[in-house]
């Protein structure tokens, strides 16, 4: 996976993404990433990538020009045209689903806006999709694209270790992950559940599969509501609540 991404904070973006699992990623080639300085195509000798807005108003709109330029520029070094994402506000909400479908891509190019945001015709010549990380708004692109490229990037092959699979964490396949617990057995009063440590794995398998769906009912039911639970899975709940 290569993923560039278009920036008015090339070193600061760069120096996240090159901390822990993602910086490690890059070392060793399993993925790509190259954070570029938009003010670097801008055509005025102030690097201006931003004017006033036509209509009249306070903010300022990053204009087409250089965001143009710099993503023909980002073509040209790769084999294949990216996938063109712009992170706003007025995108389509980031899920583990379209994550899934945009880690088929090869390439991936990240605007990140500034301001009032990028002037409407460069989002209409070259943008395929706008995404928001959640209803409510941010100065700048940066962190939305910072939590997009980490999100989508440990999905590429060889980013996670085996024991860091992502196939069993929440939001895989629609539900929550099982509760977690660590060393020691007994904490404050409070003790691990006992299977966890009995050695039987498929004891363990089941009670996290289990776990699953209740963690999943307990604090996102609007998650099982999209879900066609089989008649297992329906008993285990309803036995469980009856408990509860
Ligand atoms: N005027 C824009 C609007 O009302 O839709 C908001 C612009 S916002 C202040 C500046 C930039 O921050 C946007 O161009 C976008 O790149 C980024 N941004 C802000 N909130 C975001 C969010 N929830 N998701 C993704 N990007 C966001």
């Amino acid at each position: 996976m290569k993923i560039d991404l278009i920036t008015l904070f090339p070193e600061m973006c760069g120096a996240v993404l090159g901390e822990s699992i993602i910086g490690r990623a890059q070392k060793s080639e399993a993925i790509e990433i190259k954070c570029h300085q938009l003010r670097d195509y801008a055509l005025d000798k102030h690097r201006r990538v931003d004017d006033t807005t036509y209509g009249g108003g306070m903010g300022m709109v990053m204009k087409c020009e250089p965001i143009a330029l710099c993503f023909e520029d980002i073509v040209k070094q790769r084999e294949k045209r990216p996938r063109f994402i712009y992170m706003s506000p007025q995108g389509k909400t980031l899920t583990q689903e379209k994550l899934k479908e945009l880690a088929e891509y090869e390439n991936i190019c990240v605007l990140a806006g500034h301001y009032e945001g990028v002037d409407q015709r460069v989002i209409d010549e070259f943008i395929d999709e706008e995404i928001s990380i959640g209803d409510y708004v941010l100065t700048g692109g940066e962190l939305p694209a910072l939590v997009f490229i980490d999100a989508l990037a440990r999905l590429a092959p060889g980013v996670l270790s085996n024991d860091e699979c992502f196939t069993e964490e929440s939001h895989f396949n629609g539900l929550l992950e099982y509760p977690q617990y660590t060393k020691p057995i007994e904490w404050r009063g409070h003790e691990v559940p006992p299977v966890l440590y009995s050695g039987d794995h498929a004891k363990v398998d089941r009670w996290r599969y289990e776990h699953s769906l209740i963690n999943t009912a307990l604090k996102r039911p609007d998650l099982l509501e999209q879900k066609q639970l089989t008649k297992e899975e329906k008993s285990i709940l309803k036995e469980y609540l009856e408990l509860d």
